[in-house]
C-alpha cells in the first residue's frame, strides 16, 4: 500500500533508526541512553515555568535570540555563529539536508552514532563508514577525497567507545577534508578538551552540542551548533521556521547561564564514571577509558546479549550494541551510586552462575 501510494523508494528501503528503550511505566534503572542521572538546574525549571505562564498564544522567536546571546557569551563569539535546534538530532538533520543531496556521499566513522546512516538514507545519499583503528584514531581513509563527498560527521567523544580525539587531531582531519567536518560534541562537557575554538580559524569545522546529556534536559529537546555566520544563515533557510518552542528556549537559556550547576554536575558524573569503570573491571570486564558519561565494555567470556537480557529481566536497562563485522558489547551510562551498585550486583550474580 505504502508503495502504491508513492512513498519514496529511499524511504521504503530504509530500516529507520531505533532509539534506546524508553519505558513509560515501572521504575526501571535506565542506564541505556546516556541521560544525566540527576535533574537539571532549578534555574532552568523556574525559567520553563515562567515561560509557561507567559505568552504561549504567541509563536516563539524563530531563531531563539535569547539563547544565541547566552551561548555566544559563553564561547566568546557573536550570536550569529549559533544555530538552535530541537535537540542536536534536529541540527544533524538540518546539516544533512543543507549539504547532502541524492547520490552524494556522507562519511562517518564506525562504530559510532547509528543515526547518521538514517539521515543519509532519507536524502537518498550514499554512506562511507570508515572503521576506527584499534586505538580509536582515524587513518587517511577518513580524509580521502571523492567527487561526491559532501559532509563528514565525527562524534567526539565518540559513542559507543567514549574515546576522544584531541583538537590538534581534529584540526588535521579538517585541513585534509574537502568538505565540512561536523564535530558532534554531545558528550564534550565530560571530556578534557573540545573543538569549539577550531570553528574560528577552520572555515569547514562545525560543532554541535546538546543539552540532553550534561545539562540533564533530554526531555526538553534542545541543542545548538556553532559555525561560521554565512553557513548558519544558509541553515536557517532549511530548518523549520519554529524548530524550538518557547519553553525550551527559556529553559535552555537559563541552563547554559548556570555555569556553576554544570561544573558541579560534571564533577559528580566523573566521580561516578570512575567508580563504574572500576566496578566493571573488578568483574573482569575490559572497559575502554571514557571521556563521556558512559563506558563501553566487553567481557572476555562474551555473551553480551545474554548479560543485557539478564539485566533487563531485573529491571536494569543498558545498551547492547552489535556492529556488523566489528563485534558487540555493552554501553552503560553513568547512573547514581545506588543504580550502579544494583547493576554491579546483578552482573556479579550472572557472571558467578
Ligand atoms: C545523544 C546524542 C545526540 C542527540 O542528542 P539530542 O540533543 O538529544 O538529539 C547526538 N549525537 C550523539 C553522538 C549522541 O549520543
Amino acid at each position: 500500500m505504502a508503495e502504491e501510494l508513492g512513498v519514496r523508494e529511499a524511504v521504503l528501503a530504509m530500516r529507520g533508526y531505533t532509539p534506546g528503550e524508553q519505558p513509560r511505566v515501572g521504575k526501571a534503572i535506565k542506564l541505556n541512553t546516556n541521560e544525566n542521572p540527576f535533574p537539571p538546574s532549578s534555574k532552568a525549571i523556574a525559567a520553563i515555568q515562567a515561560a509557561a505562564t507567559g505568552a504561549l498564544q504567541r509563536y516563539p522567536d524563530p531563531v531563539g535570540t535569547a539563547f544565541r546571546m547566552e551561548a555566544a557569551r559563553k564561547w566568546g563569539l557573536e550570536p550569529d555563529w549559533i544555530l538552535c535546534g530541537n535537540g542536536s538530532d534536529d541540527l544533524l538533520t538540518i546539516l544533512t539536508r543543507t549539504f547532502v543531496g541524492e547520490g552524494d556521499l556522507l562519511r562517518f566513522p564506525t562504530p559510532s552514532y547509528v543515526l547518521y546512516r538514517t539521515l543519509a538514507q532519507i536524502q537518498g545519499a550514499r554512506v562511507d563508514e570508515v572503521p576506527f583503528r584499534a586505538d580509536w584514531t582515524l587513518g587517511d581513509d577518513f580524509t580521502s577525497h571523492d567527487d561526491r563527498l559532501r559532509l563528514v560527521f565525527l562524534p567526539n567523544p565518540n559513542s559507543p567507545s567514549g574515546t576522544l580525539l584531541s583538537p590538534e587531531q581534529v584540526a588535521r582531519l579538517a585541513e585534509q577534508l574537502p568538505c565540512p567536518l561536523v564535530v558532534d560534541e554531545a558528550y564534550a562537557d565530560f571530556a578534557t578538551t573540545c573543538c569549539i575554538d577550531l570553528v574560528r580559524d577552520h572555515a569547514n569545522v562545525i560543532v554541535t552540542r546538546t543539552l540532553s546529556k550534561s545539562y540533564g534536559l533530554a526531555g526538553l529537546r534542545f541543542g545548538y551548533l556553532v559555525a561560521r555566520p554565512d553557513l548558519v544563515a544558509q541553515m536557517i533557510k532549511v530548518k523549520d521556521s519554529y524548530n524550538c518552542d518557547a519553553l525550551s528556549i527559556a529553559g535552555a537559556t537559563a541552563a547554559v547561564a548556570d555555569e556553576s550547576w554544570l561544573r558541579g554536575n560534571v564533577e559528580q558524573v566523573l566521580a561516578l564514571r570512575a567508580s563504574l569503570a572500576e566496578g566493571l573491571e573488578q568483574l573482569g570486564f575490559d572497559v575502554v577509558p571514557s571521556q563521556a558519561n558512559f563506558v563501553w565494555c566487553t567481557h572476555p567470556r562474551g555473551g553480551h546479549e545474554s548479560l543485557y537480557l539478564g539485566l533487563k529481566s531485573q529491571g536494569i536497562l543498558v545498551r547492547y550494541m552489535v556492529y556488523d563485522g566489528w563485534g558487540d558489547g555493552l554501553r552503560i551510562s553513568v547512573g547514581t551510586q545506588d543504580q550502579q551498585a544494583a547493576l554491579l550486583r546483578v552482573l556479579a550474580e550472572m557472571l558467578a552462575s
